[in-house]
């Protein structure tokens, strides 16, 4: 498994590998990496002659610097866990490497896409992630790219910016890896104390409860319903949203065709957690 630093790394390997015919399917992280990200990795492996992933802590696409500075990194784990999963080239870059000009974000117009949800609690959060897998897409030359529906609003912002920006490369959308208990895998629950982890798994809990209410009430209702729920558990809402999955915007009347998908983002003590639900 190769180890890129460098720009100039990953642009010959890169270009190599088309030269020759080859396909590319790249897997963006920002490592302490677990079972979501290798199921990521084996959907690439599976489509592509060269597997990349890139490990790589974004600072321009946290709006809390407390969460950026306590973000989980595990390097050594992480580089065997890939050479596990038969990965061919991993890219680390350094910021400098990633920011040659200052930590600095584009402004994207993702078409209203970047204002729900995530984007309305985290400002600033979606430029960061465009920036950033922008400037990675343009480094890896990936034919495919994979990303995982754990952050589904991400998803649908990167699937806007390959058309805005016009790139050549196909997304691939993964689904949701859990924990037995339900709980979505994810970087931040090595952070949970051992109550709220026992806690967290009421947020997949409630969001299945809450698909089943939908089937007899109002959006309206089960929006109140969830609320009112979350108040009885040890965790924070921060927000509980039916949306329309693909647009994103707010869903409140019920259609045949339009797919409604609910999404949660909840603390557990700092700990912002989310999850999201097909309701179709
Ligand atoms: P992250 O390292 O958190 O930036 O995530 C890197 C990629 O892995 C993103 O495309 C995430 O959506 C995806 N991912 C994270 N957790 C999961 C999960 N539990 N299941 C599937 N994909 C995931």
């Amino acid at each position: 498994m190769k180890i890129l630093k460098s720009t100039e790394d990953v642009q010959n390997l890169m270009i190599k590998t088309l030269n020759e015919g080859k396909s590319i399917g790249f897997v963006p992280t920002m490592g302490a990496l677990h079972l979501g990200h290798i199921s990521l990795v084996q959907a690439a492996r599976k489509e592509n002659d060269l597997v990349v992933v890139s490990i790589f802590v974004n600072p321009t696409q946290f709006n809390n610097p407390e969460d950026l500075k306590k973000y989980p990194r595990t390097e050594e784990a992480d580089l065997e866990k890939l050479k596990m999963a038969k990965v061919d080239a991993v890219f680390v870059p350094s910021v400098e490497v990633m920011y040659p000009e200052g930590e600095k974000s584009q402004s994207f117009d993702f078409k209203g896409l970047e204002n729900q949800m995530e984007g309305a609690f985290r400002p600033g959060h979606f430029d960061g992630v465009g920036t950033v897998v922008k400037r990675l897409f343009e480094l890896t030359m990936p034919t495919r790219a994979y990303f995982g529906e754990k952050d589904f609003q991400q998803l649908r912002i990167i699937q806007e910016m390959v058309k805005i920006e016009q790139m050549e490369v196909e997304i691939v959308p993964v689904e949701i890896m859990r924990e037995e208990d339900g709980l979505a895998m994810s970087s931040r629950n090595m952070r949970l104390t051992q109550a709220k982890r026992q806690e967290a798994p009421v947020i997949y809990e409630l969001l299945q409860k809450a698909k089943a209410y939908y089937q007899s009430h109002t959006a309206q209702e089960t929006i109140h319903w969830v609320k009112k729920e979350f108040e009885k558990t040890a965790l924070e809402l921060e927000y509980f949203e039916l949306a329309d999955e693909t647009t994103l915007l707010p869903s409140r009347r019920k259609s045949k065709n339009k797919k409604v998908r609910a999404f949660v983002a909840a603390y557990a003590d700092e700990i912002r957690l989310i999850d999201n639900l097909a309701f179709y």
